[in-house]
């Protein structure tokens, strides 16, 4: 089973918890022992989990990839946007959850984050669940 999950970003870089939406879908999967993948389909966003709890958590990533990977370059790629690609690439396009009794098997603080580097832009986020229900 697959789902798609729809975000449109406001900022130019932002993080989405969509936590939410992804336990919907492995509920709208009727998934109740596997994985849950989550997968953008972006060259210039990423997904990743940590912490939900605090939000400064997140605006501190997003900080520290600023620093690390500066929007103005030098860079190859003349569409301007190469720090995104580059944050895009470090962070990573997909993250795989364990799924328990139809729950994924999120730590008590863990939260699943869409990371936008280039927005505002309308994004597509794949949800693929995988069973282990083998009868
Ligand atoms: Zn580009």
């Amino acid at each position: 089973m697959s789902a798609t999950i729809t975000i449109e970003t406001s900022d130019h870089t932002q993080g989405v918890d969509i936590t939410r939406q992804v336990q919907e879908a492995v509920e709208a999967a009727c998934l109740s022992d596997g994985v849950c993948v989550v997968y953008v389909t972006h060259t210039t966003a990423a997904v990743a989990v940590n912490e939900a709890a605090d939000p400064a958590v997140m605006e501190d990533v997003f900080a520290a990839l600023d620093r690390l990977v500066p929007w103005d370059g030098p860079y190859a790629h003349k569409e301007g946007n190469s720090a995104a690609h580059i944050k895009s690439v470090l962070v990573g396009s997909s993250v795989h959850l364990p799924v328990y009794d139809g729950r994924l098997q999120l730590g008590t603080w863990q939260g699943i984050f869409f990371m936008e580097f280039d927005g505002p832009r309308r994004r597509r986020v794949l949800v693929k669940t995988v069973t282990n229900d083998w009868e």
